[in-house]
């Protein structure tokens, strides 16, 4: 069968792979002139290997998924460490023991600490919003520090606005762990992920065109017997519902030619001051070697590509209309962090891709 794939990310990327190892044909498309997604990287003019969109850390607790991209993939162990500044003060973020100690002039032990905590959170009864989450775990004054005011910069809405899962991505630690995530797997592609990419998509049946949107693609009345979207679920229904929000950003990336390192680990966020959230340094990430360096600032804006979709009651409601119409479709699957409109991880969207396959194989 004749496959078209919009998109050459991850879910694009991989049901691709895994459609013409079952014997079919396959055709990619992606208006962007670049495989890889949004977890796109490059060299930059001065050859300091740079994610164009921003830090992508790989991390799962899946052996499954983990294997799954070995194949196409040698890894470079990394563990993300990031700082938040409050007050011109950097401190480890997530929250940790020492977070409490260093801010407070403290000297809690692990004990002590769960009990600091019990004693400054605001226990909620129905945890529904972001600010739920952190006031029922770390209480108000480490809220107004360390997430208030990143949350309202990131998605412009109050973290009562937004639903549990957004600041339930960030854990509270009584340990003095400060790693960002504690995944069994954390490493980086060894040759980067746009060279893992090329190993995906390298296989005679695979046909990739980039610079190409799918819309005027199908204009010219081509053919094809399933088509799978990776794109926005609300453009491939062109908007009918009305359009699903989405938050955009726009990165401000510099080279530093004077500099080796920049800051002292991969990301620093700033809740509290300038209109950029955090800044990255991608050597960290890569464990490249350069005499210079290369760094990105991350600043939320409403208008752009769609990087984030909103996770809100309102969005999900609007969502569920078009789900309606992706469930009555025999011939479309939607798979993907835009397709689905969800804040997916990387290896959350190479499982869900892999499962597409799954149900679109046994159907045919
Ligand atoms: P995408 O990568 O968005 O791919 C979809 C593709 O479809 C795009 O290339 C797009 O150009 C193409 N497309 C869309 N519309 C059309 C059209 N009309 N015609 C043709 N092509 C079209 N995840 C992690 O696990 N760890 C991280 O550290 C991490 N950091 C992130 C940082 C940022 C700033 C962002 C935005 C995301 C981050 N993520 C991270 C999430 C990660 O980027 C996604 O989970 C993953 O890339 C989603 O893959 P996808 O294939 O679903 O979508
Ligand atoms: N967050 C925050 N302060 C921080 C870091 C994160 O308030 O210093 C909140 C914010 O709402 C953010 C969410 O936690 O959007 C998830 O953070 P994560 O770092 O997982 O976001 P991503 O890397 O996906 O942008």
């Amino acid at each position: 069968m004749k496959f078209l794939i919009i998109g050459a990310g991850f879910a694009g990327s991989i049901v691709a792979r895994e459609l013409v190892e079952a014997g079919h044909q396959v055709l990619v498309l992606d208006k962007r002139n670049h495989i890889a997604g949004n977890a796109y990287d490059v060299k930059d003019e001065h050859g300091v290997l740079i994610h164009q969109y921003g830090p992508h850390i790989f991390h799962t607790n899946s052996e499954r998924i983990f294997n799954y991209l070995s194949k196409f993939t040698e890894w470079r162990p990394y563990e993300h460490r990031v700082l938040g500044v409050v007050d011109g003060q950097a401190y480890p973020f997530p929250i940790n023991r020492d977070t409490l100690n260093q801010l407070y002039g403290l000297d809690l032990n692990e004990e002590q600490a769960a009990e600091y905590f019990e004693k400054v959170r605001e226990p909620k009864e129905h945890v529904k919003s972001s600010e739920d989450v952190v006031l029922n775990t770390v209480g108000r004054d480490l809220y107004e520090k360390f997430f208030l005011n990143y949350t309202k910069k990131q998605w412009g809405l109050d973290p009562s606005e937004l639903k549990a899962g957004v600041a339930a991505r960030i854990p509270t630690r009584t340990n003095t762990d400060d790693r960002y995530f504690t995944d069994t797997y954390q490493a980086m592609p060894l040759h980067g992920y746009t060279a893992m990419f090329e190993n995906i998509l390298k296989h005679p049946k695979i046909q990739v065109q980039l610079a190409t949107d799918y819309k005027d693609w199908l204009k010219q009345d081509r053919q094809y017997d399933h088509l799978v979207c990776t794109g926005c679920i609300d453009e491939f229904y062109d908007y009918k519902f009305g359009k699903l929000p989405y938050r955009s950003l726009r990165f401000e990336h510099e080279y530093l030619a004077d500099t080796e390192h920049y800051q002292s680990v991969g990301t620093i966020n700033y809740p509290n001051d300038y209109e950029f959230t955090r800044i990255t340094e991608f050597k960290h990430l890569t464990g490249q070697q350069h005499p210079a360096t290369s760094i990105v600032r991350e600043y939320p804006t409403t208008e752009g590509d769609p990087y984030y979709p909103i996770p809100r009651d309102e969005n999900e409601a609007l969502l569920k209309k078009y789900k309606a119409l992706a469930d009555e479709e025999q011939n479309v699957t939607f798979v993907g962090r835009l397709a689905e409109y969800r804040y997916y991880n990387m290896d959350q969207v190479v499982g869900a891709a892999l499962n597409a396959v799954d149900k679109i194989l046994e159907k045919k």
